[in-house]
């Protein structure tokens, strides 16, 4: 399993649709709120861990 960086939740890599590549490594999130969340401000989320949606 691999961890949703914005929320925190455990996502299944293999049938993980939301997926994005960043600096070398790939990300996985549980839905595309999250995904879109990170990119538009993936150090937030790198440094700071999982914050939750709003
Ligand atoms: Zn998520």
């Amino acid at each position: 399993m691999a961890k949703d960086p914005v929320c925190g939740m455990e996502v299944d890599e293999k049938d993980a649709k939301n997926t994005h590549y960043h600096q070398g490594k790939m990300y996985f999130f549980c839905a595309p709120g999250c995904k879109e969340a990170f990119k538009k401000d993936p150090e937030r989320f790198l440094k700071g861990g999982p914050v939750g949606m709003m």
